[in-house]
């Protein structure tokens, strides 16, 4: 095919996905929805024998954009995944055993300082008790309470300063979303895929299902997970290793009985083999540990797990593998990886769906036609790099900003040599309290400013703004801050009186 005649139609006519785990039903439902409907055919191949990872319940805010642009209410979304609503993560144990800090979805302060926050509260702690700095974030405090109300939109209020992500049932939401893909015309074929045919430019032109029937396409999804079956073991993308940084490489999970309540946050408990995290939801709760199996064997991190459940263990133990590290390239030629074929960072801060959404809007900006240009796949390339580059250094500031020295993972990530980008970040913070800017990527000031200050990264100064403002003024200032936090959360419903209007 020539790529100068303009008369040829380029379009691609066929997107075959294959995989039906959260990354799969998710591509499908946009690409079905956004990218050229009722002309293009999407088929979703999955293999109900090989099962989906069965995890990944925790969101981000940007998830709720995701869910709007397929058509999907907050209202039948929480009902149909028993989803409760997310301020932000708790984090316990990091900087040091015994201390926690809250990364608030949202900011410090009124949002209305000419310095950001942070400055004013290190100046005025220097001389003066005024508590932590989570005091000052209203989502923290709406948290700790487990308080909820939706944010406003009025410039200048407190309650503008936060906003809010969802934790939800994985499985679930594939179902919900399987059940409207397909009222909306995907083809969904139940099969193994066992081999992969491509033509003498490296192109994939179909897959052979076990049974023998193969599912051609002019576009390939690979949400294969782990194995990235078309990405990996097909198109041979290679892979960047970050397990040096990020050494956790097994997670057991198992959900449990709600004894109380869902809260309206996820936790993340430090542990000496790795984390635990704990994503309440209005029918149970997600537990998992992720761990390095260097410090820490199966048998004694089902155990560990176990002992701290909070309710009585609804599965068995589900146990998984992986590599911290992201595909050389997430799109060769007519393939394009998403979800865990694509790279894995672990769980920490709940991104990978925030990656898989990416991925999918991403590519939905960059729609290629049957050229394939090699532009499109660049640009791809380079965005989802940036991303997991930025994600990367963000969890790896967790492990690495402690004082933790109770098992050989801490003493490694204590002490390991880090990224340039991070050990930059880093200095910059300790100096000047100062937090490198970015235009695009996730993790946005008040994120790094919560991880920093909650680690015990402390700045050596703040900012000169901060001194325009005398501590005569400053201190009852900030003790005037807090108490109208705390007013605002105390007039708030309860997060659970919420939920019943969007039980499922
Ligand atoms: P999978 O769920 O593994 O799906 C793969 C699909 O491919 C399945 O349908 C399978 O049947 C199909 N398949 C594979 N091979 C073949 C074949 N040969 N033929 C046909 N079909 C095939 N993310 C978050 O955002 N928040 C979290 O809180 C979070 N927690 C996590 C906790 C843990 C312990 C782990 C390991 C991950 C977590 N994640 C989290 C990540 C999240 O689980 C995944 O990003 C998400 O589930 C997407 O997975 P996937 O769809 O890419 O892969």
């Amino acid at each position: 095919m020539s790529s100068a005649d303009p008369t040829v139609d380029r379009r691609i006519r066929s997107v075959v996905i294959i995989g039906g785990g959260t990354a799969g039903w998710m591509a499908a439902s946009a690409i079905n929805r956004l990218v050229d409907p009722g002309r293009l055919k999407v088929t979703l191949v999955e293999s109900a024998e090989i099962g989906t990872v069965g995890v990944g319940e925790s969101t981000l805010p940007h998830f709720r954009a995701f869910n709007a642009s397929i058509g999907v209410t907050e209202t039948e979304f929480m009902r149909a995944t028993g989803a409760t609503f997310k301020l932000g993560i708790r984090f316990e144990n990091w900087g040091a055993i015994g201390e926690s800090y809250f990364h608030p979805f949202g900011v410090h302060g009124a949002g209305n300082e000419e310095a950001p926050f942070h400055h004013y509260w290190l100046k005025a702690s220097r001389t003066a008790d005024v508590g932590s700095i989570d005091d000052y974030a209203l989502p923290a405090v709406m948290a700790r309470d487990e308080r909820f109300t939706p944010p406003t939109s009025e410039p200048g209020a407190l309650g503008s300063t936060f906003t809010y992500g969802y934790q939800m049932d994985a499985g679930l939401y594939a179902a919900f979303l399987r059940g409207r893909a397909e009222a909306a015309g995907v083809t969904r074929v139940e099969g193994k895929v066992v081999k992969v045919n491509q033509d003498d430019r490296g192109l994939i032109r179909s897959v052979t299902l076990e049974r023998g029937e193969t599912v051609e396409a002019d576009l390939f999804i690979d949400c294969s997970g782990f194995r990235g079956l078309l990405i990996e073991q097909a198109l041979q993308s290679g892979f960047t290793d970050w397990s040096h940084w990020l050494p956790c490489d097994s997670a057991v999970a198992i959900p449990c009985a709600l004894s109380r309540p869902g809260t309206p946050y996820t936790r993340a408990t430090a542990l000496k083999g790795g984390w635990q995290f704990r994503i309440p939801l209005q029918h149970r709760v997600g537990n998992g540990y992720v761990y390095s199996s260097d410090v820490m064997d199966r048998q004694a991190a089902t155990d560990e797990l176990v002992g701290r459940l909070e309710g009585e263990a609804l599965a068995e133990p589900n146990h998984l593998r992986f590599k911290a590290g992201q595909r050389t390239r997430n799109w060769m030629g007519n393939c394009v990886a998403v979800g865990l074929s694509a790279g894995f960072i672990e769980p920490l801060e709940s991104t990978s769906i925030y990656l898989i959404q990416k991925a999918i809007t991403t590519l939905i900006e960059l729609w290629p036609d049957r050229t394939f240009d090699p532009a499109d796949s660049r640009e791809f390339n380079r965005v989802m790099d940036m991303e997991a580059e930025r994600i990367r250094d963000f969890i790896i500031l967790h492990y690495h900003a402690t004082r933790r020295d109770d098992s050989p993972l801490w003493d490694h990530v204590r002490t390991m040599d880090l990224p340039d980008s991070l050990a930059g970040k880093i200095d910059l913070f300790r100096s000047r309290g100062l937090v490198q800017q970015y235009r695009e990527g996730l993790f946005a000031h008040p994120s790094w400013v919560a991880v920093f200050l909650g680690q015990g990264v402390t700045p050596d100064r703040h900012h000169p703004l901060a001194d325009k403002v005398a501590d005569a003024q400053l201190i009852p200032g900030l003790a005037g801050l807090r108490e109208a936090i705390r007013r605002a959360v105390v007039a708030m419903p309860g997060h659970d009186a919420w939920l019943g209007g969007v039980q499922r």
